[in-house]
């Protein structure tokens, strides 16, 4: 079966084909994918200082039709080669989801093909089975994106449980909103961990907020702002540091990677532990931190788990992981999401309530 894959729930259009076979046959899950193309909006809402929704939409609906045209050429199939149409159906921005769900279903009833609707952090759960050493159910799941900051339990397709999660800001959303106070560019996640990695640790002690909480949620706005007031006093001089503005930055900026991810590994640790399960994967745009990354893979060493990444430019959203999770659904008995022709997007979505039974 080859199912097209839509994404547009927020500044990136992604539109990808993905073949169930290699799945079906117990193979590598990548080598499903026969064709994709992404289309990231970045550039044009750094100017904002964030996402505009409404150049968002308008943008989406300039890129989908061309990144289908190339996504097909790269795979060599027809549009009637295709099978199903899956598509973002939500969470994300209303009017950019309307713009996947309106193209995807259109297609789907001109070609009389089914459409599902995908929940956009299933896409993200799942895309580390996409990489080159898939990790076994049950595991455990970190998501931390640019709007979610969850641990779920996977148990098998559509069988998620959520265990803990942010009360406040998600993990990119601390990660851009700290990289802003340092003065860099929207989204600042991967331009603050490169500036870490010439700061030194331990100049500047930021909390690691509930790293002792006994549950397993997160909290990350106290974390930003803690950094605000050491920009503040450096700012009024009460800092002196003679090594200049850059190496405060780099310093701050490593203190506050350091906090963060001591944060976010103790507590998938202790998810691990509590649950039983063995493996762990990372995903989500933060999942593609190299000092995160690290962490994880020297607790996992020390402490007998396995874990799993996506390949790095499945981090962050993409077509090709909302056409796996749809593919895998359409697999799945009673999938429970083939959708019908009205255009019903779920901007706010819970995971757990599209669960198979
Ligand atoms: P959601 O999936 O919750 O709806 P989203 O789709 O906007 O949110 P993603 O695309 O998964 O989120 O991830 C984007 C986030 O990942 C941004 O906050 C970005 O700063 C962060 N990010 C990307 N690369 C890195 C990195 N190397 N280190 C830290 N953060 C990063
Ligand atoms: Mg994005
Ligand atoms: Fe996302």
């Amino acid at each position: 079966m080859i199912v097209l894959g839509i994404e547009t729930s927020c500044d990136e259009t992604g539109v990808a084909l993905y073949n169930t076979t290699s799945w079906e046959e117990g193979k590598p899950a990548f080598q499903g994918i026969l064709g994709q193309g992404l289309h990231s909006q970045i550039a044009m809402h750094r100017d904002y200082g964030g996402v505009v929704p409404e150049l968002a939409s308008r943008d989406h609906i300039r890129r989908v039709l061309p990144l289908l045209d190339q996504s097909l050429a790269q795979s060599g199939l027809k549009l009637t080669d295709i099978d199903a149409v899956a598509f973002t159906q939500g969470p994300g921005l209303a009017g950019a989801l309307l713009v996947g769900s309106a193209f995807a279903k259109s297609l789907a009833q001109g070609l009389n093909l089914p459409s599902i609707g995908v929940h956009h952090l299933e896409g993200h759960l799942l895309s580390p089975l996409l990489g080159q050493t898939a990790p076994q159910f049950p595991f455990i799941a970190l998501l931390v994106s640019g709007g979610h900051t969850q641990l779920m339990k996977v148990s098998g397709i559509g069988q998620y449980e959520l265990l803990g999660e942010t009360l406040d800001d998600a993990a990119g959303e601390a990660f851009d909103k700290t990289a802003k106070l340092l003065g860099l560019d929207y989204p600042g996640g991967a331009a603050i961990s490169k500036l870490a990695e010439q700061g030194r640790s331990g100049i500047f002690d930021l909390p690691k907020p509930m790293l002792h909480s006994g549950d397993l949620d997160f909290s990350f706005s106290g974390l930003k702002t803690a950094v605000l007031n050491q920009v503040k006093k450096f700012e009024d001089k009460k800092i002196v540091d003679t090594s200049g503005v850059a190496q405060f930055h780099a310093d701050l900026a490593r203190s506050f990677v350091d906090a963060i991810v001591a944060v976010l590994v103790s507590k998938s640790e202790k998810a691990l532990k509590q649950t039983g399960c063995k493996h762990l994967v990372l995903a989500g745009g933060v999942g593609a931190n190299l000092q995160l990354r690290s962490a994880l893979n020297e607790k996992a060493a020390r402490n007998g788990f396995e874990v799993h990444y996506p390949p790095l430019e499945l981090c962050t959203d993409n077509g090709v992981m909302i056409a796996f999770a749809g593919a895998l659904r359409m697999l799945a008995k009673n999938n429970g999401s083939t959708t019908s022709g009205a255009f019903d997007i779920k901007p706010r979505w819970d995971l757990q309530s599209n669960n198979l039974i």
